[in-house]
Order: structure tokens, then C-alpha cells, then sequence
């Protein structure tokens, strides 16, 4: 394939997507626009080995510069693109540049919900989402400090562990009835309130934030609608929202994301999208728009053969993980729609169980907290609609893989 390919957004989709290209046979250029100045960086560590010093910036690169221009990949940083003119084949960056391209790819991920109360622009009040969010926040660290966290998902929970670990006093503010609502269990959200209280952070859930009060210059308290806390630091996580807008602006197909088919492509044959910014049919849940890791890489590979005109649909099941303290957290497939959990292992004492989610009986999701093994198994129980007799699920002696040789397989309707 020849011409030129423009990919637009430096993400994790974006340094997967390039690459692939070459080895689908793309032989012309391929340019690749990030408005970050950094090139292709791991996110996942942000909230944890980069928030605690462990690693830095450089060792956050997916990869290095020279690996990129072996494959003759070319970056335009700190560029914004401004608008796509599908009829023309162009976008137009923020400076006014026109580039021309033969196939496009929107890898544009999403941006941290914002909130606009009363003290939100005071310095000390951050969110989270780049390299440069945590090293403002990293500035504001000191042990013995009070930082409060609003948002109890997976972005308030890790920064809550990792800050607690350098020694801050930390308070997590969730408008929810538990943190972890929007993914997880009661029983699974119970756990991880327990976790932290033993940690030493504060969980408050149903809090209603107003604003933030300052001393005439950085932020000193947090105003709640009951209550107001002093704070040194405060952290503002409460979800990200689809960078859509200029695939909308562009007339492409919008729902909650741009939407693509199974091959990633958008409604213009010659535009792809993938990662955060996409809405996808799955095979196991009907249309959805995930915001992980593993999505944005899956789906930067039928994205990237789409383009040179193969088609390898996208079928992969959802994962996720999060780290906090000794917890791993692994979850296979999403939980929506269950009507029954199975539990195996203790959540409400130690630090090891499995939570599954059951549909009509059938497997859905899991939960796996420090149970890798039952993560893996979930995988394919899920993914293969394997039958999981809810005795085998409970049974945390009982090894799961045995099912793969035992039970019968569900229809796949
Ligand atoms: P999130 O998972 O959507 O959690 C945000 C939390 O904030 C929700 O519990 C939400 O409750 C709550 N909230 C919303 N408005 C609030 C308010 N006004 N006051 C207090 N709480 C409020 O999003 P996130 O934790 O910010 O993470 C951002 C993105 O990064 C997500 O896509 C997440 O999946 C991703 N991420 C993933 C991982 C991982 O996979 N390990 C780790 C970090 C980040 P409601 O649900 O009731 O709105």
C-alpha cells in the first residue's frame, strides 16, 4: 500500500496501530500527530510507578525514538489537528498546516472529566491523566500532608494507595453510595473500601463536592456539601469523556464514541478508529466503548490491516487490571446486565477472592483479586461461553481449567 497514512493522537492505540502498518505492507508514509510533546507513552504506570518515582518519564516510552524511525514512522509533536476535510483528504493543524492524506486513523483517546465548582483553577487542584499532571502533582507530595482524592474509580483508588504509600494523609471523596460502582459488585467495592481504611485512607462515599477555598493562593480545603476538609493536594478523578469532536465535526457516524465495525473502520471506508475514542460491536456485549490498555492495542490491529485493505475483526474479550498496595485486580469481561454473583474466597477478610457475574445463569464477568489463575480461566470460560456450574465457581479448590474438558458449550446467541 502507498501514500500517505496520517494517525491522529500519540496514544497507546497510535504506537500499536503505526507499527502494524508496516507489517500489513503499508510502504508509503505514515505520520503520526500527538498534541503531548512526548512520544507514545505507557499510561498505567502513571498512577503508580511514576506517581511513586519507581520509573521515569523515559522509561514510560512504548518505543524508543530510534525504533520508530527504523520503521520509517514520522511524528509531528505538540501539533494539534483542528479539522478533517474527508472530501479533500486533509486535516488542518491548529496553526493553520494543511497535510494531505490517502487513509486516515482517529486515535484521539479521551480527556479527564472536569468539574467547573467554585476554587476548581486553584493551584493544588489537579487531575490526572499525562506525564505533566503528575509531575504538578509529584511537586505537591510531602509526607504528612492531606490530599483528597474526589472520585473513588480506579484513578482515585490508585492515587490514593500510591500516595498513602509516600506517606500522605489521604481522604477519597465518592458522589456514589461505594467507590467502584461503575465496574464492580457491592461485595467487590466493600473489599476495596476495607483495603484502604486498613491502609490508613479515609473512603467517604455519597459525598456531594461544592468547591474548593484557597489561603489567596493554593488550595487549603475541600467544601462538600456536609463537611469540609483541609488539603494540601487535591485530586479530581471522576472519568474521562471520548475525544470525538472532530470525527463528528468530519460528519463520521458518533455514538458513545466514534462508531467503527469489527475491523475498526469508521463510516469513510478510508478512516479507522481505535482505543478510547471508539465504539465497537463486541461479540459478547453489543456495542461498547472501552477505555483500556488491551482495546486500544487489540484494536489497533484490525485498524492497521483495515487500512491495507485486510480484514481481521476485532475479537477479543475486555480485560482490565488495577494494582493497588498487594492487590492485583484483574477482571475479565464486562459485568453489565448480571443478575446473580457467585463469590469464591473471602472478600470482606484478606486480600485474595473471586467475585463472578452470572447472566441468566450463565458467566459473564469476574472479578479476580490476587487469583491470576481464576482470571485466566474466566477468560476463556467467558469468551468460549463455556458452561460454569456455580458449585465449581464457589469452590475456590475447585481448578477451573476443568471445565474446558467437562462442560458442555452454550449456544452462542
Ligand atoms: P471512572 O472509573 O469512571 O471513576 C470515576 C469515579 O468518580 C466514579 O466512581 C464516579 O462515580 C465518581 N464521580 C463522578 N463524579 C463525581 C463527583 N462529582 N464527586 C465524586 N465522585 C464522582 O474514571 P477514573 O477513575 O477517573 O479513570 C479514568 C479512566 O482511566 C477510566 O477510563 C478508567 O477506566 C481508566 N483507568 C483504568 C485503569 C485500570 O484499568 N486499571 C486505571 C486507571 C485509569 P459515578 O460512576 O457515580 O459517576
Amino acid at each position: 500500500m502507498n501514500g500517505t497514512c496520517i494517525v491522529v493522537g500519540a496514544s497507546h492505540a497510535a504506537a500499536q496501530l503505526a507499527p502494524l502498518l508496516r507489517q500489513e505492507g503499508w510502504t508509503g508514509r505514515i505520520v503520526v500527530i500527538g498534541e503531548e510533546a512526548h512520544l507514545p507513552y505507557h499510561r498505567p504506570p502513571l498512577s503508580k510507578a511514576y506517581l511513586l518515582g519507581e520509573k521515569h518519564a523515559d522509561d514510560l516510552l512504548i518505543r524508543t525514538a530510534d525504533a520508530y524511525a527504523r520503521l520509517g514512522i514520522e511524528f509531528r509533536l505538540g501539533e494539534r489537528v483542528a479539522s478533517i476535510d474527508r472530501a479533500a483528504k486533509t486535516v488542518t493543524l491548529a496553526g493553520g498546516e494543511r497535510l494531505a492524506w490517502d487513509k486516515l486513523a482517529l486515535c484521539t483517546g479521551a480527556r479527564v472529566r472536569t468539574v467547573d465548582w467554585p476554587g476548581a483553577r486553584l493551584p493544588g487542584v489537579h487531575t490526572l491523566r499525562g506525564i505533566g499532571d503528575i509531575d504538578g502533582i509529584r511537586a505537591r507530595v510531602r509526607a504528612g500532608g492531606r490530599a483528597v482524592i474526589v472520585g473513588g474509580g480506579y484513578i482515585g483508588l490508585e492515587t490514593a494507595a500510591a500516595l498513602r504509600t509516600l506517606g500522605m494523609h489521604v481522604t477519597v471523596l465518592e458522589s456514589a453510595p461505594r467507590v467502584l460502582a461503575r465496574v464492580s459488585a457491592p461485595q467487590v467495592s466493600a473489599f476495596f473500601e476495607r483495603v484502604h481504611r486498613e491502609e490508613g485512607v479515609e473512603i467517604r462515599a455519597g459525598v456531594a463536592v461544592c468547591g474548593f477555598t484557597g489561603d489567596g493562593g493554593d488550595v487549603k480545603r475541600v467544601i462538600c456539601d456536609d463537611a469540609s476538609l483541609d488539603a494540601d493536594l487535591v485530586i479530581v478523578g471522576i472519568g474521562v469523556v471520548p475525544n470525538v469532536e472532530l470525527a463528528a465535526a468530519a460528519g463520521l457516524a458518533i455514538g458513545d464514541g466514534v462508531r467503527v465495525d469489527e475491523c475498526a473502520r469508521t463510516s469513510d471506508a478510508d478512516i479507522v478508529a481505535a482505543g478510547d475514542c471508539a465504539m465497537h460491536p463486541s461479540p459478547w456485549y453489543g456495542q461498547v466503548r472501552l477505555e483500556s490498555v488491551p482495546n486500544a492495542t487489540e484494536q489497533a490491529r484490525s485498524a492497521a490491516a483495515a487500512l491495507c485493505g485486510k480484514e481481521k475483526p476485532y475479537r477479543t474479550l475486555p480485560w482490565f487490571w488495577s494494582d493497588q498496595y498487594d492487590v492485583k485486580l484483574q477482571t475479565a469481561g464486562l459485568n453489565a446486565g448480571y443478575d446473580e454473583i457467585v463469590m469464591r474466597g473471602e472478600a470482606d477478610s484478606g486480600r485474595r477472592f473471586s467475585a463472578f457475574y452470572l447472566k441468566d445463569g450463565r458467566l459473564v464477568a469476574a472479578d479476580c483479586v490476587n487469583r491470576p489463575q481464576d482470571f485466566m480461566a474466566s477468560k476463556r470460560l467467558v469468551a468460549e461461553r463455556i458452561d460454569a456450574p456455580r458449585e465449581a465457581l464457589a469452590d475456590q479448590d475447585f481448578d477451573l481449567k476443568m471445565l474446558f474438558r467437562t462442560a458442555p458449550v452454550l449456544g452462542t446467541t
